[in-house]
This record gives C-alpha cells, sequence and structure tokens, in this order.
C-alpha cells in the first residue's frame, strides 16, 4: 500500500467483545454495509475470530457511556436489554472499604452532584462531620439504589434516563447479540480462521494475515482484539507491556454464576464491591443471575482462601453452595504503544487492569469512537493518527490507575497485609499524590481532568474521595462556590428529587419485566 492509496479494508482480529464492539463501531460510523460505499469512500469491516480460542465471557459491568455506542450503533435498547438478560446499572456500593466495619459503605453514583460545576458542596458537608455520607446528601441516587430502583419508568423511550445508568449484562450473550446485530444490520463480514502469522510489507507494515488452513487475509488496517494473547502487537510486533503490579496489587480473579434464591428476588441497582482481606467481590445482578468474583493479589493470599472466600461470601448473600468457579489470571498494566504502523489494539490486547470501577468496555468504546472519527484517509496519515492516539491512551490509562489506586489508598483498614501495603508511599504514583495535596484545600475539579473525555471525571473522584472519608480542611480563601446558603438549597432539591423519583419509578426487576414483555418505546 503506497502513502497516497486510501484506507478502506479493516480487518479486526478477535470476536470477544472488543472485536464487535470496534466492528460495530466502525461500520455504523462509515455506513460499511451499503451498497457501493467502498466505490464512493466507505470501508470494508471484516472481524476474523479464532474457531479454538474462546472469549473471555467475564466483564459484566458497563459504563453509561454504552447506552451512546448502542444508540449510535443503531440497535433497540429494549431488543438489547432481552437478547443480553441485561440490567440496569445505576451506581457502584463499596462496602468494608474504609475501616471494614457492618456499616462502611459508600455510594459511586451516575448522577454528578446537585449543582455540580455551580456549587461546591464539600465545605457545607464538612460541617456534618461526615453524617450524612457525602453521596448521600448531594446525590438522590444512592436511595434509589436502596430500595432497587429502576433509573427510568416504563413511559420513558430507549435510552433516555430519569437517572443516569448503565448496564449489567451477560457477557457471553453481549458477544452473540452484537455479531448477530453487526453482520445482519451494519454489513460486516465474519469469518472464523486462526492467525497464525502474518506477511510483512516492506516498510514493515501488515499486508495480509496468515490463517490456519485458510488463504491469507489482505487489509489496510488491522485492529487486534485477540484479548491477553494480543496477537499482531505483541507476538508480531513485540511491543513492550508497562506493567502496573507494583500500584495495583490484584492479579488474579475467581469467578462463579449464582441462581438467585426465587424468580422474584430483587435484580441491585449498583455493583456491589465488598472489600475482603486480599482484594474485592463483585456482585452484579442480572434478570436471571448474579455474577460474582473475588480479584484478589496472589501475593496475599492462596488460591484456596481465595476459592474459599468467594464461597462465604456467595453463602451469606443467599447464593447457596458455590458452584464450580473459574480461576482467571490477570497482569495488570497496558501496551507502551497501542498503535503501532498499521496496527492497533483494542481490548485486552491493549491492556489490563482489575475490573473495579469497569473501566475496560468503555475504553474499548473510547478507543473504537477514535479509531471511527479520525479514520485516517490514506497511509501517510496513519502515523499522525497513531501518534494523537497513542497520547490520548496513555493519559488515559494513568489516570485510571490513579484513580484506581485512590480506592486503596485512603483505607484506614489494617486487618491484613494487603490493606496495610496499599499505602506504602512507594506504590503511590507521583500524580495522584500532588493531587491529594491539593485536594487538602479544594475539591477535585474539571482543572484536574481537563481532557474532553475523561473517563473518571471530578465528580467520580469526589464520590469516592469523601465516601471513603477523606476530610478537607477548611479553606484559607473564600470562594464565591462555597456559598453555604446555595448548598442547602442543593441537599433540599436532592431530598426533594429522591422523594419524587421514588415514588414514581418502579423496581429494577418490574421495568425489566415490561420491557421484555412489552419493550420501551423508540425514539
Ligand atoms: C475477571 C474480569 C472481570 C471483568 N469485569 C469487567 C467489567 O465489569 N466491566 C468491564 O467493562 N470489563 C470487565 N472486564 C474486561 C472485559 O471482560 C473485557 O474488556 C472484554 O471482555 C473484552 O475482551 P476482548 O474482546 O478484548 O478479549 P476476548 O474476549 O478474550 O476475545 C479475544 C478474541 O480473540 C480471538 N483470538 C485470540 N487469538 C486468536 C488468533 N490467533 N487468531 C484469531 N483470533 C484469535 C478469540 O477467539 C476471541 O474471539 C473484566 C475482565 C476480567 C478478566
Amino acid at each position: 500500500m503506497s502513502g497516497s492509496e486510501r484506507v478502506r479494508d479493516i480487518v479486526i482480529v478477535g470476536g470477544g467483545a472488543a472485536g464487535w464492539l470496534t466492528a460495530g463501531v466502525l461500520a455504523a460510523e462509515h455506513r460499511a454495509g451499503q451498497k457501493d460505499d467502498r466505490r464512493d469512500g466507505g470501508i470494508r469491516v471484516t472481524v476474523v475470530e479464532s474457531p479454538d480460542v474462546r472469549t473471555l465471557g467475564v466483564g459484566e459491568g458497563t459504563w453509561p457511556s454504552m447506552r451512546d455506542t448502542l444508540r449510535r450503533m443503531g440497535v433497540s435498547e429494549s431488543a438489547f436489554v432481552t437478547a443480553c438478560d441485561a440490567s440496569f446499572k445505576q451506581a457502584s456500593r463499596f462496602a468494608g472499604w474504609v475501616t471494614g466495619a457492618a456499616d462502611d459503605h459508600y455510594y459511586h453514583p451516575f448522577s454528578a452532584p446537585q449543582g455540580y460545576g455551580e456549587v461546591n458542596l464539600v465545605p457545607a458537608w464538612s460541617e456534618l462531620n461526615g453524617s450524612p455520607r457525602f453521596a448521600d446528601l448531594v446525590s438522590f441516587q444512592p436511595q434509589l439504589c436502596e430500595q432497587g430502583r429502576a433509573p427510568k419508568q416504563s413511559a420513558t423511550p430507549e435510552f433516555a434516563a430519569v437517572a443516569n445508568y448503565a448496564y449489567h449484562l451477560d457477557a457471553g450473550k453481549f458477544g452473540s447479540f452484537l455479531q448477530q446485530f453487526c453482520t445482519t444490520q451494519l454489513g460486516v463480514r465474519h469469518l472464523r480462521g486462526h492467525v497464525t502469522g502474518i506477511c510483512a510489507r516492506d516498510n514493515g507494515d501488515i499486508a495480509a494475515l496468515k490463517l490456519q488452513e485458510q488463504e491469507a487475509l489482505t487489509g489496510d488496517l488491522f485492529i487486534d482484539c485477540t484479548g491477553f494473547s494480543a496477537v499482531l502487537l505483541d507476538g508480531h510486533y513485540g511491543i513492550p507491556y508497562v506493567g502496573v503490579g507494583d500500584v495495583l496489587f490484584c492479579d488474579t480473579a475467581v469467578a462463579a454464576q449464582v441462581p438467585y434464591p426465587g424468580a422474584e428476588a430483587p435484580i441491585a441497582s449498583a455493583t456491589l464491591a465488598t472489600a475482603r482481606e486480599a482484594g474485592w467481590i463483585w456482585d452484579i445482578g442480572l434478570p436471571t443471575r448474579r455474577g460474582v468474583g473475588y480479584v484478589y493479589s496472589g501475593a496475599h493470599t492462596t488460591a484456596e482462601a481465595a476459592r474459599q472466600t468467594l464461597a462465604d461470601y456467595i453463602r451469606q448473600t443467599g447464593g447457596g453452595e458455590m458452584p464450580e468457579p473459574r480461576g482467571i489470571a490477570l497482569n495488570p498494566g497496558y501496551r507502551e504503544t497501542f498503535w503501532h504502523r498499521n496496527c492497533v489494539a483494542v481490548g485486552i490486547s491493549a491492556g489490563f487492569i482489575e475490573p473495579l470501577e469497569a473501566s475496560a468496555l468503555a475504553l474499548i468504546e473510547l478507543a473504537a469512537r477514535m479509531i471511527g472519527d479520525e479514520l485516517p484517509p490514506t497511509r501517510a496519515l496513519m502515523d499522525v493518527v497513531a501518534r494523537r492516539f497513542n497520547e490520548r491512551f496513555r493519559t488515559r490509562w494513568g489516570r485510571i490507575v490513579d484513580f484506581l489506586k485512590l480506592h486503596y489508598l485512603l483505607s484506614r483498614r489494617d486487618d491484613s497485609a494487603f490493606w496495610i501495603d496499599n499505602r506504602v508511599p512507594g506504590s503511590v504514583p507521583d500524580r495522584l499524590r500532588e493531587l491529594l495535596e491539593l485536594w487538602r484545600f479544594r475539591p477535585p475539579s474539571s482543572r484536574d481532568f481537563p481532557e474532553s473525555e475523561e473517563i473518571f471525571p471530578a465528580a467520580s473522584h469526589q464520590y469516592v474521595l469523601y465516601g471513603m472519608g477523606f476530610r478537607p480542611e477548611r479553606s484559607v480563601h473564600r470562594r464565591r462556590l462555597d456559598d453555604p446558603q446555595v448548598a442547602a438549597q442543593c441537599f433540599q432539591a436532592v431530598a426533594q428529587r429522591a422523594r419524587k423519583y421514588l415514588a414514581g419509578l418502579p423496581t429494577n426487576r418490574e421495568l425489566l419485566d415490561h420491557v421484555r414483555a412489552h419493550g420501551l418505546p423508540r425514539v
């Protein structure tokens, strides 16, 4: 391919969530499936997946961004919810992270604090000495979650919200749904084949993929969505991996699918994240089952003890005996470079950090969108786009590491080496340490997170910071935004909204039953 030739043929290797989401975003954005489009400047999108390597099949919590991603692809929300056994998620609820005491919990809801950006509620909340909890005072959403409410009514159109929401979903069904949608509605070509190597051009670009017992597959841009094996970016190009295990210690997971005690059991509106001695347990409620797993540090416990911890949790939370769990080794970190020559990695091949705050699918959406928006028209422009992509995603991965570390660093637990080691100064990134100094005197603000598409904005940092008991010092400056009267009005507005929504919103299960039976109004 010469520098001036058009980029038309996009080949995605891997048929997990990363492969199909990327295919869907690109095909929808560039009208890939329409007749004659390739002649008119359109593209062709091909997904090739190995018949021998199974997809990860975990990854059940999304960010609210998924609503927009699916809407842009042209998906019906009702069809998606039904096919993927999805439920509505409004927050993460952290239990036991601060002290481990029975009443130790806080919410990180998806709705920003009341008056966000217009008023600083932190000084007025601080005056109350920590009660009520920060999120409970500045957002109505924790109350909806405590009562298992849905984020909208049955008359609310698809993808629209009363309260900001994301999804919990069955990862395996999500993959199948996307595959079906992309191939039938968006014209994505689907091939089964195991990639064994590549044919290179003189300049080092990939000209074609060698497939086991099949003809080579040519393309202009190759997207590596091969999960942990990173067949192209690592296997072929040997791009180094930046490990972050010295900051975030969780490197193993053990997961199980747990039945509900009965068909009418409530479906949680939040991901439950419960701290344990060497990590934490996720608990995700779908309409037909729960997905539960313990993410832990292998240096701080044994596989046998971890299984026992998970089994105890499942029993204590009404799930009975643990079904045979699955162990998954994680290698926390990300690639030094994500886009190299005409190859870009998306999904786990680009990196993976423990599923705390569920950012992996959101990163896939962001990567797919940036590739779609900036798809280089010619090979000559690809290096420019690649440089920008690499810069952007290096920043994002760094931000995620900092944000996740915040959850551990602020803990006061001293009942196990895991929690104590997490506070060792050498394990804290410099940027986070600096921000914490600033936040002693003012709350996290958009100045700290200036990117246009920050994955965790200042509001998320406020929820975690104050949820974990961080107490700011009295500010030496009197700022306009700190007005206590305006803050009091905001607290009243939150209480009013909570009352109104609790009176009008169905439970998560009621709404999901309705969606499955009748669907939501389409926009
Ligand atoms: C324990 C755990 C919990 C998680 N929880 C969450 C969560 O709550 N929220 C969230 O957003 N994310 C979560 N994730 C991450 C999420 O699961 C992944 O981001 C998502 O599944 C995407 O995976 P993938 O498509 O990159 O890789 P995979 O699902 O592993 O897919 C890889 C694909 O590549 C193909 N392949 C591999 N080798 C070859 C080859 N040689 N030739 C051809 N094809 C090949 C395979 O056949 C497969 O189709 C979690 C991950 C783990 C491990």
